[in-house]
């Protein structure tokens, strides 16, 4: 079936660079999935950088994102994907790198995640959902999996959850994601790890990175669980000094608020109060 296409102008968020790309004409036909992220990549509208374009179902840019991960693109397989393994390299050219990031999120965070797939698509749910438990402790690896749906009209797709991340294999786009907040952490480590040659130390990197945030997040649990409620600067003053850390920043704490919230509780989170939003509120 050859499919029809709508061209959309857009323009490098980076360096300005304009050029028109091709969008299926069926993802603008239904209304369910609102902000759609098309993954471009380099050499897409410019030959320097990769970014997202936030399309609205009418197919108008309603933003951007720039993403500040350089990959060098290696034809050849390497070993471990020739024996069927996933690394995170083969998971970026399955998903691209917001896919990745986005698959990671939802992992950390306890988010259920489709993909849909056509009969080409290599890795089982279960060698994906594998990769995923592996970058996050056993505790908190949370009953949310990666399942693949099969490619068919999109009108067609129903999913069972609203709170659900969905990726389309076939086109890199992300069709729905239910966080708000931007993916700087997951960029970052992604970033640090894809220095790494070696593939598995790449995925322990993650690990690592993944679990000491991990530890933040529950220092500052055990802190909300013994107060009424806390000041947002004395609770990063608190959770840096127990974990002697550096000062974490607002990014870090909004994350780590995420976290408590999704794998914890709700109330807890609402005994943070912001010493700025009180004085606004007072205005
Ligand atoms: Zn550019």
């Amino acid at each position: 079936m050859l499919e029809a296409f709508k061209e959309i102008e857009v323009t490098c968020p980076t360096c300005g660079e304009t050029k028109s790309i091709n969008i299926p004409e069926s993802l603008f036909s239904q209304k369910k999935f609102g902000t759609i992220k098309i993954q471009v990549p380099v050499n897409a509208v410019c030959p320097n950088h990769q970014f997202i374009v936030f399309l609205d179902t009418k197919g108008v840019v309603r933003g951007y994102e720039k993403i500040d991960i350089a990959m060098a693109v290696i034809p050849v397989e390497t070993e471990k994907e020739i024996t069927g393994i996933l690394t995170l390299r083969k998971l970026i050219q399955l998903f691209g790198t917001y896919g990745v990031l986005s698959l990671m999120h939802a992992k950390i965070f306890n988010y259920p995640s489709y993909i849909i797939k056509d009969a080409d698509f290599g890795p089982t749910e279960e060698l994906l959902n594998l990769i995923g438990n592996r970058i996050v402790p056993e505790k908190y690896r949370g009953h949310n999996s990666i399942r693949l749906l099969e490619k068919s009209d999109y009108s067609k797709i129903k999913l069972k959850e609203k709170n659900a991340l969905l990726i389309d294999s076939l086109t890199q786009n992300i069709l729905q994601t239910p966080w708000k907040e931007k993916l700087k952490f997951e960029e970052e480590i992604v970033k640090r790890a894809l220095e790494i040659i070696n593939e598995e130390e790449q995925l322990r990197l993650l690990q690592h990175r993944i679990a000491i945030f991990i530890k933040e997040a529950e220092q500052a649990k055990d802190i909300l669980e013994e107060v009424n409620e806390i000041y947002d600067e004395d609770l990063i003053e608190q959770v840096s000094r127990e974990a002697l850390m550096p000062r974490m920043n607002q990014n870090r704490l909004t994350l780590i608020k995420e976290f408590i919230k999704h794998h914890f509780s709700q109330k807890l989170v609402s005994k943070m109060k912001s010493r700025v939003e009180e004085f606004l509120s007072s205005l």
